[in-house]
């Protein structure tokens, strides 16, 4: 087994096309994992391993490998490029160390490098680029490392500059090394200016190390080991993104990249240890270090048809291995972890023990949960859980035949359970299952899963925005039920309903003793259940904070509780209606890229939707064109778009908050969001 040192868990993300899950194949294949590579084009890419996934050629649930390379592990994730399953891209970098960003050669940077780019910014994930698809005509090694510097900002340093003539690909300029080598291991004299990428690259080093710097200056040569070393500190801090390049389809440039992953890319150590807030306040932290107490965060868990939950953590510190009791949660009863094993795409490997920076599938008769945080029994840590974003579209599920509603609700939780970005609920006027995600795909996607599962038992209804509702002001209300006439048992209950922004919470605010026996906990966990279903209508609530604020009365009983329910439930409404609550609509920030010759259509028919256009680029090629929009006026907008610009146009939506719904009627055309 590889010490930590030699570890790497990286991901891989870009713009949807760009070619991730054909280099992930590669990669397989480069390793000796496998003994081909799959295509995405003909479905047999073992990273997308789901039937949807298959049939549309694109990678929806992220997939985790490990592999060997050159006496390293790296512990390998494929994760999807729509914007639609950013949580997926979220959880992952959460439990990543480095990245690798995919760039199309024939495209530089497109508007999903930036959103994925910006994540892993928020994480300070350590980042290499590779540009892809440089056995195309189109593509362009140059053109894609500015695209970098200037659409990214970062600083992104060549080392291996792949030499192209007439559209192939026939050497590397290895700019390190400092020679120019043709296909056949023969010089290739005279195509590219090797001093100048040379100097380049010393130049963006010199800034990071001062004996290369007095080197630079002095015109010596400076050895490659210290060139690489002053490589691997700039990566690791942010300062430079080493740059390669090469074609995945055609397997070039794979194992240059491989090598890089090592050499620059953090392990476990260099990640550091993790921190986490302490149960009386401070902070607490991990070392990555086997003889550490253990702590692993889990980061993904899916149910399977065959083998049941399975559940993927990241080791952060200490030593696991089966058969080890852990603990979820400090006064929870430890349990023991069944099984342990390393993930290859569906397939898994038993493990002997698990040790930081392990990325791992865990066996345990306990149902575990996506951000969960496991420890040691007596030692207790709570990592912080990753965040996901509200979901934005709602759609209803009807069942055929009505006898079999509860068999459709259970296929529709087991989906959710694995995708916290998926919520399911009822409405409450009608008792219809609702179901709501990210955006259509994320909905499409999910039905055809269902459907899969069930066979043709279930309908489905539009798709329509989900709405959230806010309070604009504070209020106070009380109600009292009574379970008959006068004299009979009652129950009294108060709530109060306060402006909040950010938050969503619920406290307990009881200030007099409550009479014995009155259901405290259970009305906490009611308003619980209100917020996120409504506490008046049928809209969640947001940006608020309710507080449970008198308890009284005498019911008792489980039909005392029933009337304790009810009094919240009329207190609930009237103090909604006292805080003068206001409807929100979700709005998106859009990035679309056109064709130039139809950039005056797309704008007009964004105008006739409502959209707020921020920025307009008619000189790029294609012209892109971003803002915001509510989404209810861009549903189905990704075909229309198709249709006016000849398939050639592009959409990417990003969930970016609330507007009021009153703001902008129905018939405005340009009035900005
Ligand atoms: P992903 O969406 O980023 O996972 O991209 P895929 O790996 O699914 O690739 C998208 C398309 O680009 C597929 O049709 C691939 O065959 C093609 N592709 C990937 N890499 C290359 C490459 O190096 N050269 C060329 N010409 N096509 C590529
Ligand atoms: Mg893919």
């Amino acid at each position: 087994m590889p010490a930590e040192s030699k570890v790497r868990n990286l991901g891989i993300v870009a713009h949807i096309n760009a070619g991730k899950t054909t280099l992930t194949e590669q990669v397989l294949f480069a390793t000796g994992r496998q003994r081909f590579a799959g295509a995405v084009d003909d479905g047999t890419a073992t990273m997308d391993y789901l039937a949807e996934e298959q049939q549309r050629g694109i990678s929806i649930t992220a997939a985790v490998t490990c592999v060997a390379w050159k006496g390293y592990r790296l512990n390998l994730i494929d994760t999807p490029g729509h914007v639609d399953f950013t949580a997926e891209v979220e959880r992952c970098l959460a439990v990543l160390d480095g990245v690798v960003v995919v760039l199309d050669g024939t495209k530089g940077v497109e508007s999903q490098t930036e959103t994925v780019w910006r994540q892993a910014d928020a994480r300070r994930a350590p980042r290499i680029a590779f540009v892809n698809k440089l056995d195309r005509d189109a593509g362009d090694f140059g053109a894609a490392v500015q695209s970098l510097t200037e659409r990214l900002g970062c600083r992104p340093v060549p080392i291996a500059w792949p030499v192209q003539r007439d559209g192939a690909l026939v050497g590397w300029v290895d700019v390190l090394a400092g020679a120019v080598r043709g296909d056949d291991g023969r010089p290739l004299e005279g195509v590219v200016d090797l001093a100048a990428a040379r100097t380049e690259l010393i130049e963006a080093l010199a800034d990071l190390d001062e004996e290369i710097m007095r080197a630079f200056v002095e015109e010596r040569d400076v050895p490659v080991d210290r060139l690489h070393a002053a490589l691997r500190r700039g990566t690791l801090e942010g300062q430079l993104v080493p740059v390669f390049g090469g074609t995945a389809l055609r397997n070039r440039g794979v194992d240059a990249l491989l090598d890089a992953v090592c050499r620059y890319l953090p392990s476990p150590l260099d990640a550091g240890p993790v921190r986490a807030p302490g149960p009386q306040g401070g902070t607490q932290t991990r070392e990555p270090r086997r003889e550490a107490p253990f702590c692993a965060l889990v980061f993904k868990t899916h149910v399977d048809p065959q083998e049941g939950s399975v559940h993927l953590a990241r080791v952060y510190s200490g030593t696991l291995s089966a058969g080890d009791r852990v603990q979820r949660a400090a006064g929870e009863e430890p349990f023991a972890v069944e099984g342990l094993w390393t993930m290859h795409a569906e397939d898994r490997e038993p493990l002997p023990r698990a040790v930081p920076g392990d990325v791992v599938v865990i066996g345990a008769a306990v149902a575990l949960r996506t951000g969960d945080t496991l420890f040691a029994p007596g030692h207790a840590i709570q990592l912080e859980p990753v965040q996901f974003p509200r979901p934005v579209l709602t759609m209803a599920v009807e069942p055929r035949i009505a006898e079999e509603a509860d068999l459709l609700e259970a296929g529709a939780q087991a989906l959710a359970r694995d995708d916290p970005t998926l919520t399911v609920t009822s409405d409450p006027d009608t008792g219809r299952l609702l179901v709501s995600g990210m955006g259509e795909l994320h909905l499409e996607v999910f039905q055809s899963r269902l459907a899969r599962r069930l066979g043709g038992r279930a309908r489905f209804g539009r798709p329509t925005v989900a709405c959230v509702e806010t309070v604009t002001r504070e209020a106070r209300a009380s109600a009292e039920c009574r379970a008959g006439g006068e004299g009979s048992a009652r129950a009294v209950v108060g709530v109060r309903v306060t402006p909040a922004s950010g938050v969503a919470r619920v406290a307990n605010a009881l200030t007099q003793p409550v009479p014995e026996g009155a259901p405290v906990p259970e009305l906490l966990c009611e308003l619980e259940a209100r917020l996120r279903s409504g506490l008046a209508g049928a809209f969640p609530v947001v940006d608020v904070f309710v507080e449970l604020v008198a308890v009284d009365g005498d019911a008792a009983g489980d039909a005392g509780d029933v009337l304790f329910l009810e009094a919240l439930a009329v207190a609930c409404r009237k103090a909604m209606v006292a805080a003068k609550p206001r409807l929100l609509e979700p709005l998106m920030s859009y990035v679309v890229t056109t064709p130039a010759d139809q950039l005056s259509g797309v704008l007009a028919d964004l105008r006739s939707r409502g959209a707020a256009l921020e920025a307009v680029d008619s000189g790029a090629a294609p012209a892109q064109v971003t803002g915001k929009i509510r989404l209810r006026r861009v549903l189905g907008y990704a075909t229309r778009l198709r249709s006016l610009t000849r398939g050639l146009g592009n959409v990417s939506l990003r969930p970016c908050g609330f507007a009021p719904c009153d703001e902008v009627s129905e018939s405005s055309s340009s009035a900005p969001c």
